[in-house]
């Protein structure tokens, strides 16, 4: 039980952070969750960057584990945001030949692949028939647990293994299919191919298959605020523009979980760590970056390939031989001619947003670590490479370069969106290799960020994991009784 005097501080009010305080507050504990930033939210804020009164994503912009998270489900995230969930989760477009789209059914999608359209629809098939396994072995707990459903483990391993290997074109025979399939996998920002962006890209893709690639109408800022008006109205509170720079000034807390990177625990809260903790969190390394270039458009993209309007995620690069090699490049540390770019167009699906006639277009792509380079042009022309005249439309742009993203957020050291750097090894071991690696060997404090796993993404699960580990060893409180809905 939960007694008056037992109290829990939440550092940090990403999505984990506050996932975590949601659960917390829900099951009587009085928590106070405190944010260094003037905002809360994390990498789900929406601000003016580019232009007063238009509205960008700051960080986060598309959602494919807002269906997906098994604590967002809980939480039922989607009666409390509104989403516009379209047709088309994802295209890609290619050079000289039509875009690849990707459906929220397999089956039409498919049949836009020429000659690889039986291949994919054979590759993804299986992944879509078990996907609450698929999703409960790659977002649901540590890698070292044993799968509730095997036979889709099984289904994602074997993939994973073809997709994350020099094997990775043997299916197919034309461009499109596997362009698409490393479209996605370069969300993750890493070696292709390689197990880990296999992995990642595979999820994400079988996601947008099914329950889509979802936008928030309104931009991210409004899941933020939903899991900040539920932690308020189960008697939480939230301070903004309060950094803690040392544990020590948490001691009136039973329990204290840091929704940061895992490098900043180390730093933090090193006083009531063990030593040989400290420097496991310490080996635990930064990957590569992201820097951001939002633009205003006063029309729509003119995509050569006009299907492209209908999705809100584009992911720029052509073929995977050549986004291929703009990522190992990224790992070489050099920063592409032709780089990858991640581009949404929300507004195109949320009205709601921005003045009629202004466009915010969002996007971002790959660096090295700490890079201060303004990679504008290099966006740009990526753009203008499968949309003619684009920079005719732009009236303001907005460079965040990935050394100014590890300052705006210091889970993101040098512009490492993931808080820690998805390869396998770190994967497997995140931060630290464990059944339970959300909790630290110091009783009351835990790690909810997403240095934890699943590993990045908004999705809220690092922080439901760790409040579900405090509830039962501090508070004695059985997580599955606690009611999130
Ligand atoms: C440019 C960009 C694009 C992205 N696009 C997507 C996308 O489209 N879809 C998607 O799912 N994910 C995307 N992500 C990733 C996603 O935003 C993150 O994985 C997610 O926000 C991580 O959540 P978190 O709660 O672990 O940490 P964060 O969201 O990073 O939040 C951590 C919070 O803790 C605060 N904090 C840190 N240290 C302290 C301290 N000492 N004291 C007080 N407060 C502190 C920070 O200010 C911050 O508010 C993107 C990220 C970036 C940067």
């Amino acid at each position: 039980m939960v007694s008056k005097g037992d109290r829990a501080v939440v550092v940090g009010s990403g999505p984990n952070g506050l996932a975590a305080a949601v659960t917390l507050a829900r099951a009587g504990v009085p928590v106070t969750v405190l944010e260094a930033h003037d905002t809360i939210g994390g990498g789900t804020r929406t601000a003016e960057t580019a232009m007063p009164g238009v509205l960008h994503d700051v960080c986060s912009a598309i959602h494919p584990m807002a269906f997906a998270s098994e604590f967002f489900r809980r939480f039922r995230l989607a009666e409390k945001v509104e989403f516009a969930v379209p047709e088309a989760s994802y295209g890609h477009p290619l050079d000289g030949a039509p875009a690849a789209m990707a459906y929220r059914d397999l089956d039409r999608t498919a049949a836009e692949l020429g000659r690889d359209g039986a291949a994919y629809r054979r590759f993804f098939r299986p992944l879509l028939h078990r996907l609450e396994g698929v999703l409960d072995f790659a977002l649901g707990g540590s890698m070292l647990r044993v799968p509730r459903d095997p036979l889709a483990a099984a289904a994602m391993g074997l993939r994973t293994l073809e997709q994350g290997s020099p094997a990775w074109n043997l299916r197919f025979r034309e461009e499109a299919a596997p362009a698409m399939i490393s479209g996605v996998a370069a969300h993750s920002i890493g070696a292709m191919p390689a197990l880990s962006t296999g992995a990642v890209g595979l999820v994400l893709s079988a996601a947008g298959h099914a329950a889509g690639w979802p936008v928030p109408i309104g931009g991210s800022q409004r899941i933020a605020q939903a899991l900040a008006d539920d932690v308020l109205a189960h008697g939480g509170r939230i301070e903004t523009g309060v950094r803690v720079g040392d544990v020590r000034e948490l001691s009136d807390f039973a329990v204290k979980v840091f929704d940061t990177s895992a490098r900043d625990l180390a730093r933090i809260a090193a006083p009531e760590l063990p030593a040989e903790y400290v420097r496991r969190l310490r080996r635990f390394r930064p990957g590569d970056a992201a820097a951001k270039v939002d633009l205003v458009l006063d029309g729509p993209i003119p995509w050569a390939d006009p299907r492209l309007a209908r999705t809100p995620t584009v992911h720029l690069g052509g073929t995977r031989a050549q986004i291929a090699f703009a990522e190992n490049e990224v790992r070489r540390g050099r920063h592409p001619d032709r780089p990858y770019v991640l581009l949404a167009q929300p507004d195109e699906f949320d009205p709601t947003r921005n003045p009629e006639g202004l466009h915010a277009v969002w996007s971002y792509t790959h660096v090295p670590n700490g890079s201060t380079l303004d990679i504008r042009e290099r966006v740009i022309a990526q753009i203008e490479r499968f949309a003619p005249c684009v920079r005719d439309r732009i009236i303001a742009v907005n460079v965040v370069t990935a050394s100014a993203l590890g300052q705006y957020n210091p889970n993101y050291l040098g512009g490492d969106i993931a808080a820690g750097g998805v390869r396998l090894s770190q994967l497997l071991a995140r931060p630290t290799l464990s059944h339970a690696p959300w909790k630290t060997p110091t009783p009351g404090l835990y790690l909810a960020s997403s240095s934890t796993p699943p590993g990045p993404g908004v999705h809220g699960l690092s922080g439901w994991h760790a409040a579900k580990l405090a509830l039962s060893e501090v508070f004695g409180v059985r997580a599955e009784d606690v009611d999130l809905s």
